[in-house]
This record gives structure tokens, sequence and C-alpha cells, in this order.
């Protein structure tokens, strides 16, 4: 049987099976916790010809290094706390949150501390142990970093073969072909937030590192000589705050109507796209800054970027921009919806374009989550029986 035919599960067995997976990978880290504690208890890395833990993990386990400084540290803290090894086996801590509470076990209630962590991501862990363990502020700075120097251009594929050296005077060319391909919408893969840059000291305490411009550097200046009558001391949080309130106040203005002196509701407009002042501000306090896309458990999206106004009923169906026909929802769940009803080609970043097929041709995206075409749901659902779209309702 190949173990990698996944084609034929049902859309709940691949979700059982994925987390199944998930749990059988914990069970084997904290099984593999336990072999290296007693590997390195009995010294067998060095009877193995490695210098060190690290590298017996590497070139004898064959774990990336990133791997190896995780499981290695975190053995050596169940060691010291065994309830670590069930916390891990039992999917209530992962690796990284073993780690991050390592330091402070010896300081506290250990297996309470590991219950308050149990099934929190690292960000919460983060701001955890900043209220439990809170660290002084960081003195503020801004100082000028040298720039690396310039490294020379390196062509996407250098060609192969005798005698193809440049020689002096001669350019490589590069040819389209030749450059790394964009990855396509399917294939790019969200990048990370770097959460150490922005980091839990003590309660309602943040410590906020970056690396900015010569423009940046300018216009923070220019803002700290702004306020310098407001304030004097000129501190970069202070001014950043400022500059803060007022970027979000005017965006909040912008895009959802937001105003401490609201006039009375206008009356739904029929012939427009407009939304009424009043209606956007409704539905954002309805909807939270949040997207309101719910999966059948009741799962609510957790996304509060890149949120955009969609009518639950379109338009062209004679609805109107009222409260209850409209809804805040993420890029993602907007795209998704939209390739449920019309296939993966009807989207094109923020419009709709004709598909493939010809079929559909809108400017902006239909109705989130309703009923699915058929020529849709054959597009985008392995088994075609459109049960991906049908699985998907915003509950409110
Ligand atoms: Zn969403």
């Amino acid at each position: 049987m190949d173990p990698f035919a996944v084609s034929h599960f049902s859309n709940v067995a691949l979700l059982q099976d994925a987390k199944a997976l998930v749990a059988l990978g914990r069970k084997t880290s904290a099984m593999l916790l336990s072999r290296l504690i007693e590997i390195e208890d009995r010294k067998l890395h060095l009877r193995s010809g490695h210098p060190s833990m690290h590298a017996f993990c590497v070139r004898e386990l064959h774990l990336s290094d990133g791997a190896a400084y995780k499981y290695i540290n975190a053995a050596r803290a169940a060691r010291r706390f065994p309830a670590i090894l069930v916390e891990v086996y039992e999917g209530r801590l992962h690796l990284r949150a073993v780690l991050m509470l390592a330091p402070h076990l010896p300081h506290g209630n250990a297996g309470e501390l590991m219950a308050a962590a149990a099934h929190k991501t690292a960000e919460e862990i983060q701001l955890l142990l900043a209220q439990r363990f809170p660290r002084p502020d960081v003195p503020e700075r801004l100082q000028s970093i040298p720039l690396p120097p310039p490294q020379p251009p390196i062509p996407a594929q250098w060609p192969a073969g005798p005698g193809r050296e440049l020689a002096p005077g001669q350019a490589f060319v590069t040819t389209p072909e030749q450059l790394p391909r964009k990855p396509t919408s399917e294939e790019r893969v969200d990048q990370p937030v770097s959460r150490s840059r922005l980091a839990p000291l003590a309660p309602d305490r943040f410590e906020l590192r970056l690396t900015v411009d010569g423009e940046t550097q300018d216009l923070l200046q220019r803002a700290r000589a702004f306020l310098s009558h407001q304030l004097p001391t000129r501190e970069i949080a202070a001014v950043l705050k400022n500059v803060l309130r007022f970027f979000v106040s005017h965006f909040e203005q912008r895009r959802y109507a937001a105003t401490g002196r609201p006039r009375a509701p206008q009356r739904a407009s029929t012939s427009s796209r407009h939304v009424p002042a009043s209606v956007k501000r409704a539905v954002r306090e309805r909807d939270g800054d949040q997207c309101a896309f719910a999966s059948e458990e009741g799962r609510r999206c957790s996304s509060r970027t890149r949120l955009e106004f969609d009518h639950i009923e379109p338009l062209s169906r004679g609805a109107v921009s009222t409260v209850e026909n409209l809804r805040l929802v993420c890029r993602a769940h907007n795209q998704w919806a939209a390739e449920c009803a019309f296939g993966p080609s009807s989207w094109s970043g923020s419009s709709w374009r004709k598909s493939a097929t010809g079929a559909a041709t809108r400017r902006r995206a239909p109705t989130l989550f309703g009923p699915p075409t058929a020529a849709g749901c054959r597009a985008s659902c392995a088994a075609g029986s459109g049960a991906c779209c049908a699985a998907s309702r915003v509950r409110r």
C-alpha cells in the first residue's frame, strides 16, 4: 500500500489522519527524549566516536542542527523534570514550549507552570512567562549599523561544462527562464512573523527591536521634532505611540467610517456598491475586526488582517448593502470561497477575471460560502462532490 496515497480519503478521514500522525510524532518525540537522556548518561555518544551530543544527533541520528539543539536541551530539561516527558507524550507541550519553560521551572511550581502552558502557542507562553517572571524595561537606543559589503551578483544558473569561464569584459546574461520562479499562490507559504523582536517583558511592557532605513530614521526624527512640545523628553516609545494612534485613527476612519460623532443612519443604497458609513460601523462592531468565517464545528477564523467587506447575497441578485447582508472576511477565505464557486482560475488577487472556460466574469468576489456552482465544485473538489463548499458557513 502506498503510504502517501491520500486522494481517496474523505475530508473527515484526512483531517483525522493528520491529527493521528501529529499525536504519533509527539509520542515519538517524548520517547526520543528519554533515549537521549539515557544515551548521554551512559556517554554512548563518546563511545560512538562523537565529541558531543550535538555531533551525535547530527551525524549519527541525522537530525538537523536546529532539531538536535531542541531535542538535546529538552532532554536535559526532562532529566531534571521528568514530568516533561509525559507532557510531551500526551501532546500538552511541544518542544519549543519545553525550551521556553525550562529556565523557569526551578524557580516556581514546575507542575503548575507546565499545566498553565498546556496547548499554548509559543507567543502565548511568552506572555505567560512575562506575567509570572517580569523583566525590567530595556534601555531605549537608536544607533547606526554599518552596511554589509556589497555581494557580487550570483547568476541563477551557471552554465555547466568546460570552456564556459568568462573572459575579461565578457558578460554573463541570465535569461528570464533562468531566474528563480515566483511561487504561485498555492505554493506560497506564509512566512512566520518574527516574534522575537516584539517580546513581552512584563505585564503591559514589551521590548521592540527593529532595523530601519535612512528615510524611516529621518521621519522618526521629524516626528520627534513635531511632537517636542507635547513630549519634551522625545522618547521614541512615546513618539511611536502618538504616531501609531494617529495612523490607526486615520485608517479606521477611512475603512470603517469610524467617528466620534456618527450621523443618523442612511437608507441602504440599491443602485451601487456603496456601503453607507453607518452600515460599515455596525458590521465592524458586530464582527469585531476579525474574519467572520467559522468552520462547521464553530471554530472562527482568527485572521485580523486583509479583511474585506463581503456581500452575503450578491448585489447582482438584487441584494442591498445592509448590516445583515454584509460581513468581514479575510482574503484567504474570500479566495477559497471564490475557488469553490468558480474554480481555481477565477481569482486574480483583488478581482475576478474570466476563468479558463470563460464561464465567470465579475469584477468582484461573489457571495462567500453560499451555494457553489457545480462547475466550481468539480474544479475545486477532488471528489467532485462539492463537500468542501457545503461544509462552510459564516456564523454570527
Ligand atoms: Zn478568514
